[in-house]
């Protein structure tokens, strides 16, 4: 039977979406796309300690950023609800009644003591794996005569002694076997109630019917449990992909160390969503082995879990950068200009207001920057000289390109011939300071230099004729004049 594909992402809130995780909710959502299925966010919070509101609004606003829209979960509900842990403990309470009753659940009366000396003996002996199964051996009257008294327990699973070897047939892996010997009978449920995350997770995708899960392949040494526990509640067990890290240029797991991490962070390094998204996907999963550039409508329908590749991806934020670029310069210019107000009303240069009273000047802004642009964040440093009345001018820049007398009587020189422009724009401002250079036997380069730093403070700017075009002549001239 072919059922409706349902995937999940099921981040814990204990920190901010990292680019990890991030994928991983990239790979549910362009698979339920793509096959037409549905995508539930389910909040796994049950750390109690380490679990934030906080953080689990800021996965819900970095998802959304990054444009996953999610079918069932937190904010907007669903038929299988609630989507977050800590508001399913009725559903774990009930599943672990069917366990108990079906027989493969039992409880352990062994003290924590009592397994620390187990396991120094196990050590000691042939080294079987995990819990010695004391408990699964006491005689029924025996267990209800505890349990009556009160006496403190965990619940653990009865590992079927038939069960043979566990093959995990991954979508992305291939098939790997964990054998029988492996398997212990595991806590399902602590001493508090509590439930454990191998027993909470299964409960949660056997109740919302998850068809297959797609996950970090740090999840792998769970799955043969997870595995246990569909069987013992007679579900159906659905399909794993696992996915291999995401490890920094320098071979190591990434991290801190490799500098930002979070998807915010990367939001506000001025990296655009679409470009990210498009970045990530493509860390691990491959359209045709060579398109770059895949929207998120073509994510949305050719993504394939047989396209995962099983090889480590290594994060490359140049690659990102460059994928930034791209995106920066194929957006429609109207576009643009309105996505890099935020910069601009951020570094305090403008308002929304100016904006919106004038958006044809800001218009004439984006030719003069999107073009070498990689992130969004180089934009108010760019054009910051267009904004403030006076600038300040970088004493290094005016050591390089000022400090002669040569640039500055040359400077003094532009200054006149600029005055004298029958028109201002770019066509003629170039061919005006050109014709100077010549006449004066300066290097074109060293007067352009001098102007460029004198009109916008730095020796880094947007194309210089176009700049003093957008500058206008009277507050070039009045530049020059105080740069002088
Ligand atoms: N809450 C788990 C995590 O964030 C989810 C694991 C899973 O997908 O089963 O790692």
């Amino acid at each position: 039977m072919t059922r409706p594909t349902r995937v999940r992402f099921a981040p814990s809130p204990t920190g901010a979406l990292h680019i990890g995780g991030a994928r991983t909710a990239i790979y549910n959502w362009a698979f339920a796309r793509a096959t037409g299925g549905t995508f539930v966010l389910r909040i796994d919070d049950t750390d109690p300690e380490r679990s934030t509101a906080e953080n689990t609004a800021q996965i819900l606003r970095s998802l959304r950023w990054l444009g996953l829209d999610w079918d069932e979960g937190p904010e907007i509900g669903g038929p299988f609800g609630p989507y977050s842990q800590t508001e399913r403990s009725d559903r774990y309470a009930a599943a672990l009644e069917r366990m108990k009753v079906n027989g493969s659940a039992y409880p352990c009366f062994c003290s924590a003591a009592d397994l620390e000396t187990k396991r120094t003996a196990a050590r000691a002996g042939d080294g079987a794996a995990g819990y010695d199964r004391t408990c699964r051996r006491l005689d029924p009257d025996t267990v209800a005569a505890r349990l009556q008294a009160g006496e403190p327990h965990v619940w653990r699973l009865a590992v079927p002694a038939d069960r043979g070897d566990i093959v995990v047939d991954d979508a992305v892996r291939g098939e790997t076997v964990f054998p029988a010997s492996a398997m212990d009978d595991f806590v399902l449920a602590r001493t508090d109630g509590t439930p454990t995350y191998n027993f909470a997770t299964v409960v949660d995708d056997a109740d919302m019917e998850i068809t297959h899960v797609v996950r970090g392949d740090d999840h792998l040494s769970n799955t043969p449990r997870q595995i246990l526990v569909f069987e013992a509640l007679g579900h159906f067990v659905p399909r794993f992909a696992h996915l291999s890290m995401i490890w920094g240029a320098d071979g190591k797991k990434l991290s801190k160390r490799h500098g930002a991490t979070s998807v915010e962070a990367f939001r506000d390094e001025g990296f655009l969503p679409e470009a990210l998204l498009n970045y990530l996907a493509l860390l691990g999963w491959s359209l045709d082995g060579e398109t770059t550039i895949v929207s998120r409508d073509v994510l949305a329908s050719a993504f394939s879990l047989d396209r995962i590749s099983k090889n480590p991806a290594i994060f490359d934020v140049e690659k990102l950068e460059w994928m930034n670029g791209v995106y920066i310069r194929e957006m429609p210019p109207a576009e643009f200009a309105e996505r890099m107000l935020p910069w601009l009303v951020e570094a305090g240069l403008t308002t929304a207001d100016d904006f919106y009273r004038r958006p044809e000047w800001y218009m004439t802004l984006v030719p003069l920057i999107s073009e070498r642009l990689k992130r969004m964040t180089e934009i108010a440093p760019a054009l910051r000289f267009l904004f403030a009345d006076a600038i300040e001018l970088d004493p290094a820049a005016v050591e390089k390109a000022l400090s002669s007398d040569e640039a500055r009587s040359a400077l003094a020189a532009a200054g006149d011939a600029l005055r004298e422009l029958r028109s201002w724009d770019a066509e003629t401002i170039q061919t005006a300071l050109r014709d100077l250079a010549e006449s004066l036997g300066v290097k074109p380069k060293v007067l352009f230099q001098a102007v460029r730093v004198a009109t916008t403070g730095s020796t880094v700017s947007p194309p210089l004729f176009e700049s003093l075009v957008l500058l206008g002549r009277d507050a070039t001239l009045a530049r020059i004049a105080a740069a002088l």
